[in-house]
């Protein structure tokens, strides 16, 4: 069938298509002959090799409709105005623009408009198009950024997207820089939120909030940053359930679980916690008398410490020592005093059966029992001592277990090993503090809940894609050592 045929086949007749669509099909046409041409493309006979040489074909197709359509939409763009005098600017000259994209690479052309009295220029296209300073689209960016993130290298990422979209030019510099300037948006994101939620901190809302219990556990794990181990802290903000479920294991009514969000910043505990509030307001919690936090932690002093910083408005916090670190506690001492034997390990597996029940007041008075030997044990036991009479209220399980809250989490620590661990302690992986962040903070996005990935893409953070010079990419890059 010849091309005009194809044109007075399709379903609006030739007749009454636009003059700029008819063309296009025509190019796209006369590509598609083109390939076909191509002895290359008709001659691989193995499935993979057509699919992959199809696919790049796409690409070229896509090519020219992306740029024809973003063309067109650039069409309609108003003359714009000086931004420094007013006044209505003159075309000055047209110029193309190299881009890369998931749908292929093309050249946009666009006009570029000065002002005849004080010079400025403007490119009113690229605005409308979102592009920032790159040469990439804001489409594959996002692509990219997703994947630097989510994927446990950038070598790993770049080679991933470039099978998927059969592009051969991806390198994991490119996705190193897009990564961690993306990140390194999300992070200033971040931080004006905080700034803007000390100045909001005050003010009442318009609306009443919904009851709502939010689980909060808290940790640190260590990464490589700036030549040094340094503590990462992380957290998970999970919404309960209102009605609760049967958890099967220890047979008991629970709380089910939301979809949970994090954050993590290489940064004091202060700084931390404003950090985790705002994640905590992103999650749907809003302070108030019907919101209940239960905050998890692992009883390092930091984190209950600044339990206050969560208590905004009359809402209640409730501290709850994570069951498992309290359990390794009692492990510790158990090993120290009794040995690794029978009498240590049944001594051990009793008060830890029975914590859940009896709470931590079971365990300060087996300790009371113990007769410490040697030095070395009696300062252990007096350290075991002093951290279970510290954490006593927060080892109220019997009345946790009542709620339907849980008494400690797994969460907590794969949140640390899924945010942190997977993607920046990777063998051999060193990075800048600023690098570590800026992947942390994007990292935290994209495996939040959904809608806080979509949200920060809806901001067209590309466009605030900060200048490279400003990024520490050689030494976050060294994946693999
Ligand atoms: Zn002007």
């Amino acid at each position: 069938m010849s091309v005009s045929g194809c044109l007075e086949t399709d379903k609006v007749g030739a007749a009454e298509r636009p003059g700029w669509q008819v063309e296009l099909i025509e190019e796209v046409i006369h590509l598609l002959a083109s390939a076909l041409d191509d002895r290359e493309l008709t001659a691989a006979t193995d499935l993979y090799e057509i699919e992959c040489r199809v696919q790049k074909l796409f690409r070229r197709l896509g090519a020219v409709l992306t740029a024809k359509l973003a063309q067109r939409a650039a069409a309609g763009c108003p003359r714009p105005c000086c931004p420094g005098c007013g006044q209505l600017m003159q075309v000055r000259n047209q110029r193309g623009r190299h881009l890369v994209g998931t749908t292929g690479e093309f050249i946009l052309h666009r006009s570029e408009y000065s002002c005849r009295q004080c010079g400025e220029a403007v490119v009113p296209a690229d605005e409308l198009w979102q592009l920032g300073r790159e040469q990439l689209t804001p489409a594959l960016q996002q692509v990219l950024a997703r994947a630097g993130a989510e994927i446990a290298s950038f070598e790993r990422a770049s080679e991933l997207v470039g099978l998927i979209l059969q592009m051969d030019s991806l390198t994991a510099d490119s996705t190193a820089r897009t990564t961690e300037a993306l990140g390194a948006v999300a992070e200033q994101q971040t931080q004006q939120s905080i700034a803007a939620s000390e100045q909001a901190r005050e003010a009442p809302d318009d609306h009443d909030p919904a009851a709502l219990t939010v689980l909060i556990g808290v940790d640190a794990t260590k990464v490589h940053a700036g030549g040094c181990w340094r503590d990462a802290k992380i957290a998970v903000a999970v919404p309960l359930g209102a009605e609760p479920v049967p958890c099967g294991k220890h047979d008991r009514l629970r709380l089910p679980l939301g979809q949970a969000s994090y954050c993590a910043g290489i940064e004091g505990a202060d700084a931390f916690f404003d950090r985790l509030r705002v994640l905590v307001r992103q999650a749907g919690w809003q302070p108030g008398p019907q919101a209940h936090l239960l905050l998890i932690g692992d009883g390092g002093e930091w984190i209950w410490n600044r339990a206050d910083h969560l208590r905004q408005r009359q809402t209640e916090v409730t501290e709850i020592l994570d069951l498992y670190h309290a359990r390794e506690h009692v492990w510790e001492v158990a090993h120290a005093l009794l040995g690794t034997g029978v009498a240590g390990h049944q001594w051990g597996e009793q008060l830890c059966e029975a914590m859940p029940a009896k709470g931590g007041a079971i365990v300060l008075a087996a300790l009371a029992k113990l007769r410490p030997r040697t030095k070395a044990q009696r300062e252990l036991l007096q350290k075991a001592t002093e951290y279970f009479q510290t954490n006593l209220a927060r080892m109220d399980y019997p009345h946790y277990a009542q709620q339907g809250w849980p008494l400690g989490s797994g969460i907590v620590e794969s949140a640390c090993r899924l945010i942190c661990g997977l993607r920046c302690k990777q063998p051999g992986m060193r990075w800048s503090v600023g690098g570590a962040q800026n992947v942390l903070s994007l990292r935290a996005l994209a495996l939040s809940a959904a809608g806080l990935w979509h949200n920060f893409w809806a901001g067209h953070p590309q466009t605030r894609r900060p200048a490279l010079a400003s990024l520490t990419i050689p030494q976050a890059r060294h994946d693999a050592a």
